[in-house]
């Protein structure tokens, strides 16, 4: 099957032409090909990431936890010791909402009053959140909320890859499971997580671009506009494109 290695030419600036009558190399050997061609050992790194990321993108909408049904997963994520996360929470915060929404939003992960309640978005973020649902014209128990990891990261720093990798695969399933008609990424980490992209979150945010068997959003994470108010325009531009696609009129 011919694979499409585009993204390593963005990457690396250098174009894989395989040659006449020669078999397309497997894609081990195609990635060490192009990555022989790179000069600079930052470059060598970024592709690599980005190899990994593009062999972990997901482009099917399969449950990887099909079996379980959400109660079972809550259980199971409350149980797990997968990541460095597990040793210093107090719970986890598994997400909290309506199963079968229309719209999903999906935030970074718990800070200190989710860690200490177990549910997500309670603190300041959470109660501008609550605010933005409302202003769509929907109540915050219509719509469905998760976080990228269950856990919180110490300091509330930005979760790791590894912590990512670990932990998105009940995201996956969460998003499976509910089959949200929309799904609202808030911030770069549910960004990045979702597309495996580097991309800025300015250039992505405010448009529904197909996503697995659903649709997806970026914008800003509340957090960040807490920190930065004048950015709440851009958002609500964003949330009344999010109100249009649902056939929403806001409140
Ligand atoms: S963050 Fe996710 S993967 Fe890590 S311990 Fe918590 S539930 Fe498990």
């Amino acid at each position: 099957m011919k694979e499409n290695f585009s993204y390593l030419k963005d990457v690396l600036g250098v174009k894989y032409v395989p040659k006449k009558g020669v078999k397309v190399p497997a894609q081990k050997n195609l990635e060490d090909s192009l990555k022989s061609q790179v000069k600079s050992s930052e470059q060598t790194l970024k592709a690599e990431i980005i190899i990994e990321q593009k062999k972990n993108h997901k482009t099917s909408f399969e449950d990887p936890y099909a079996s379980k049904n959400m109660g079972e997963l809550q259980k199971m994520v409350s149980k797990c010791f997968e990541c460095k996360l597990s040793k210093t929470r107090t719970n986890t915060v598994f997400g909290s909402g309506n199963t079968k929404a229309r719209l999903m939003f999906i935030g970074e992960g718990p800070g200190a009053d989710e860690d200490a309640q177990g549910l997500p978005f309670v603190g300041r973020a959470g109660q501008l959140l609550t605010k933005m649902i409302e202003a769509m014209g929907l109540k915050r128990e219509e719509v469905y909320i998760a976080n990228v990891v269950k856990c919180r990261p110490p300091e509330n720093r930005k979760p790791q890859g590894d912590e990512v990798g670990a932990c998105e695969n009940y995201l996956f399933s969460q998003i499976a499971k509910i089959k949200p008609e929309l799904m609202i990424a808030l911030g770069a980490t549910a960004m990045e997580c979702l597309l495996k992209t580097e991309e800025k979150i300015g250039e992505k945010r405010g448009k529904v671009m197909p996503f697995l068997n659903t649709k997806l959003l970026i914008t800003y994470h509340p957090a960040y506009l807490l920190r930065n108010p004048p950015a709440k325009k851009y958002v609500w531009d964003d949330l009344k494109v999010a109100m249009k696609e649902l056939g929403l009129k806001g409140s």
